[in-house]
């Protein structure tokens, strides 16, 4: 089958992998010049897979207030007169219940153990270099009472399949003596060493170099989809900025573009860009202020993860600020709280970017088959993590398309 798969972001570049390599012709279409060029690009490079609980949790509604209030809070809410923007908060308000976010922590390490799984899988036949780091990770508490409810979720997520421990702080500064800058405030912290990181635009972009080297593959950059063309029930054509692109079957992988693509179709997917920040700090001489080991300060809602010779820090929810503009009271706010936890990190160098998580208010992707069209597929809506989930979204869909068994159960993505 001749399959067009649109985005070149790290869920398109996977899919179309995956999909060129169980016997289909590719077509991969973006409208940048290259692939990861967007929220694929400098994301926080955790591989996450123990941690995938929703960003919509039962202490969620009720912490919001004092996040809205403080200055340099994790999340900021601009409301904007926009009916989507309401939608989706509601439908996020709606699904903040224990039980909820229970059942979709679940459903969603189905997902990641199988990314997990696959990329292993690639790893050990044929390798390539991403500065994937096996280094485990710290989830860092600076409350006592956070300590006990992470206690909760361990012995949930161990009945799982996470091997995960709950540490003191003593035990947390044994381990990672460069959170010695915030000793006084860590209650404690939850351990996996299992977790991993890596960086995110270049897996895509090795990625992305096979695929151009298989047959029957054409990728074509500076292709913006404007019109998906549907006639009998079928997508004909993707009309785009260089011409039409004709195919059996067709992949709605992009992204935070999905929308505009797919509402004149008559299908409004509730995804909605949550946006946050990063700042990659290059090393040179200084390793020793910062971790080894994969943090997240939790109250901050701060990720720390070693790539190369870089530190990437990633944080910040910005809720109703849909553009990738570089505000600088948030990029202050990030640094201040930064000095604060490693004092003697240099952050003069530090490059700074910001992105548009693709988010469903339940944080799960849509991976499916689309009613609007027989032959139309979608990938979309990994939120914060679809580094993490990537492999396995791909491999769900193409078994989806293949009209194959499914690795896991497809329905919680439909
Ligand atoms: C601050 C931050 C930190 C994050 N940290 C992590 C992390 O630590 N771990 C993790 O797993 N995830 C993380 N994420 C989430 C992760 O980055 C995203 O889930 C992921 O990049 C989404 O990938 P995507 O391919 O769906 O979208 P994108 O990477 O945005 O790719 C979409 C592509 O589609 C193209 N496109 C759009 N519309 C069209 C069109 N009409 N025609 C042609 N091309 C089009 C775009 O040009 C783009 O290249 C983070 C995100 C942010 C913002």
């Amino acid at each position: 089958m001749h399959i067009c798969v649109i985005g070149a972001g790290v869920i398109g570049v996977t899919s179309a992998y995956l999909l060129a390599r169980s016997g289909h012709t590719v077509t991969l279409l973006d409208a940048l010049q290259g692939p990861a060029r967007l929220t694929s690009e400098a994301n926080g490079g955790q591989l996450s897979y123990s941690y995938v609980a929703p960003l919509a949790g039962p202490g969620v509604l009720t912490s919001m207030p004092g996040w809205l209030l403080h200055q340099d809070s994790p999340l900021r809410f601009h409301p904007r007169l926009d009916p989507h923007q309401w939608r989706w908060l509601l439908a996020f308000m709606k699904a903040c219940t224990a039980t909820h976010s229970a059942r979709t922590t679940a459903e969603m390490l189905t997902l990641s153990y199988l990314s997990r799984d696959i990329l292993h899988d690639w790893m050990n036949e044929d390798p390539f270099d991403f500065n994937l780091r096996k280094n485990g990770k710290l989830i860092v508490y600076r409350d006592a009472a956070q300590v006990e409810s992470a206690r909760q979720q361990v012995s949930q997520q161990a009945a799982l399949g996470s091997h995960q421990s709950i540490l003191s702080r003593d035990e947390v500064l044994a381990l990672e003596p460069a959170l010695q800058g915030m000793a006084h405030a860590i209650a404690g912290a939850i351990f996996t060493p299992d977790e991993e990181a890596g960086d995110c635009n270049l897996f895509t972009q090795a990625l992305f170099q096979r695929l151009q080297a298989m047959p029957g593959v054409s990728c074509l950059m500076n292709t913006t989809v404007n019109h998906l063309q549907r006639e009998g029930g079928r997508i004909v054509a993707a009309r785009t900025s260089n011409g039409s692109v004709q195919a059996d079957a067709y992949v709605v992988a992009n992204g935070m573009g999905s929308r505009d693509l797919l509402r004149p179709l008559g299908l409004n997917p509730l995804i909605y860009g949550l946006k946050g920040y990063s700042l990659t700090v290059p090393l040179h001489g200084q390793r020793h202020t910062s971790p080894d080991i994969s943090v997240t300060d939790y109250q901050r809602r701060i990720v720390y993860a070693r790539l190369g010779d870089t530190l990437r820090i990633a944080a910040m929810v910005d809720i109703g600020d849909e553009t990738i503009a570089l505000r600088p009271d948030r990029l202050d706010g990030l640094k201040r709280q930064v000095m604060d936890t490693f004092p003697a990190l240099d952050l003069s160098g530090a490059t700074p970017w910001a992105g548009l998580r693709p988010a469903t208010p339940q944080s799960k992707p849509i991976i499916s088959a689309c009613p609007q069209a027989d032959n139309l597929w979608l990938n979309v809506g990994h939120g914060a993590l679809g580094f993490t989930l990537a492999c396995g979204s791909a491999a769900l869909l193409t078994a989806l398309i293949n009209r194959q068994p499914t690795p896991i159960d497809p329905t919680p993505f439909q």
